[in-house]
């Protein structure tokens, strides 16, 4: 039921993707999300099948998929396990797409390739004092000799306790020159490093931390693009990992309606079905309409960027605020439909409605999507990788 791409291929990897979940991930999702860890024996099934690489090219081992193949990857995870489907989408898509498009021939070949092999990866640039406000960021990288010294607290980054490596946004240059004072690196976990895990209400598992940088020594060369250039990568890297993001929340909205449909066939009401009754309809209706306007912006977004249609910016934010506010109306409907079960613990709905709330915040909050939409309208975002 995708259209357009709805192809034999995308079909075969759907599908591969779902076995996968069946056999990996739905025996443990509730306890992910209780325990917010995911099982080591979980977090390799998932390396193995390379989905920690999604974007990493063949030629050094990865999968190689577009981003219309990632998306279609990291939904499927998502109907199954929100924290798996979104570490995929920050170490696939966001840690190894400013790599493959922006990072030297070494870096490329040290970092890509240790994706490959199952390493993961993690992107730092959100501080305490600033997210929406990306180019004020304060942690500072300073050259002493052949090394970057780098100093600052990075917080709420998605697989720091998983990551090998992480990538790292900081000022090089003066407060004052905000985006234009920021440079991005590849930095190696180590004691430099202190990660205290947060206690989130959604996304559980998938190591949401706090990470301080005390003086930890960079290699010169682990500089990804030019000195104080770093600010144009990551808001490409943003580019593409809010349709990533987008479809996780297109996932979890499956999953939600799904269940919501299946529930409202079988609660009966009346003496009738729950989808007999006219207010019932209407919900499944606007959730139906919602799921799949969602899933055709995703993809069509995702095409943009594989074929670098320069408005790729703009309707990467159209999809990530589609599945944002309609994935959570969508799921506040499931609910509805699913009464007093749907808040309780004994449902995943209320799992879902915990999760799809993050997509309205991470990746660039609902506001920050509609200041890129608006920008975009008025020719001020320029194409990213022209
Ligand atoms: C589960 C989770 C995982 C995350 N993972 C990562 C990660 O891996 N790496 C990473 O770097 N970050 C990560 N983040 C951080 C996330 O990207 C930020 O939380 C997000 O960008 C919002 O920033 P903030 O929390 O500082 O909110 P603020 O910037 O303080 O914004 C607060 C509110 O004000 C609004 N606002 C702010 N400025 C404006 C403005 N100019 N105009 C209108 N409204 C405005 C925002 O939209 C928001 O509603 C994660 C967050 C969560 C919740």
């Amino acid at each position: 039921m995708t259209g357009v791409y709805d192809t034999e291929e995308i079909r075969l990897l759907r599908n591969s993707v779902r076995e996968f979940g069946e056999k990996y991930l739905a025996p443990v999702a509730k306890k992910i999300d209780e325990e917010n860890r995911v099982p080591d024996d979980v977090i390799k099934a998932v390396a193995d099948m390379g989905y920690f690489a999604l974007r990493v090219p063949e030629e050094y081992g990865g999968p190689g998929l577009s981003t219309l193949e990632s998306a279609i990857v990291v939904e499927e995870l998502a109907r199954y396990s929100s924290a798996v489907s979104i570490m995929a989408t920050v170490s696939g898509t966001m840690v190894a797409y400013p790599l493959v498009h922006y990072g030297s021939q070494e870096l490329q070949e040290k970092y890509l390739t240790r994706l490959a092999q199952g390493e993961i990866g993690a992107f730092a640039l959100t501080e305490p004092c600033c997210g929406t406000d990306a180019a004020a960021i304060t942690t500072t990288a300073k050259l002493e000799g052949d090394e970057w010294i780098i100093n600052g607290r990075k917080v709420f980054i998605t697989n720091s306790p998983y990551a090998s490596f992480f990538l790292v946004a900081a000022r090089t240059g003066k407060v004052e020159d905000r985006h234009r004072g920021i440079s991005l690196f590849v930095v190696d976990k180590s004691d430099c490093m202190e990660i205290s895990k947060l206690e989130m209400m959604g996304y559980r598992g998938s190591g949401t931390s706090e990470v301080v940088f005390e003086n930890c020594r960079v290699p010169k060369e682990n500089i990804v693009g030019e000195v104080n250039k770093g600010f144009k990568i990551v808001m490409d890297a943003l580019n593409e990992g809010r349709i990533i993001t987008a479809s996780t929340g297109l996932g979890i909205m499956q999953a939600a309606f799904d269940e919501a449909l299946q529930y409202s066939k079988q609660r009966e009401s009346m003496g009738k079905p729950l989808i007999e009754h006219q207010m019932i309809q209407s919900m499944i209706a606007q959730m139906k309409l919602l799921l799949e306007a969602t899933r055709q912006l995703i993809y069509t977004a995702a095409v943009k960027v594989d074929n670098n249609e320069p408005d790729y910016p703009m309707w990467s934010s159209m999809a990530k605020l589609a599945a944002a506010s309609w994935g959570v109306d969508l799921v506040r409907m499931a609910m509805q439909v699913m009464g007093g079960i749907g808040y309780s613990k004994e449902s995943p709905i209320e799992r879902y409605y915990r999760d799809i709330k993050m997509i309205e915040i991470g990746d660039g909050s609902n506001e920050v999507q509609k200041m890129v939409i608006v920008k975009a309208l008025l020719g001020k975002v320029r194409p990213p990788r022209q």
